[in-house]
């Protein structure tokens, strides 16, 4: 399945992904933004959110089940 992925490296946390998407990204202790549920929206709802990010941290990525 295909999935959106947080880059940790790159996410500056500014949360928008979470207002976007609550049900696919959450922020975690260290105030990076995770995708913890990461097909948990339509993909176009994703989609929204990557395109939104400042950082361009968030991508879709293949999960294997
Ligand atoms: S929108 Fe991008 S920079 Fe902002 S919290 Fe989400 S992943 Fe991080």
């Amino acid at each position: 399945m295909q999935g959106a992925y947080v880059d940790p490296a790159k996410c500056i946390g500014c949360t928008l992904c979470v207002s976007i998407c609550p049900k696919v990204f959450e922020m975690q202790a260290d105030g990076k933004s995770k995708a913890v549920n990461p097909n948990g929206e339509p993909t176009d709802a994703i989609e929204k959110a990557i395109a939104s990010c400042p950082a361009t941290a968030i991508s879709l990525k293949d999960y294997l089940k």
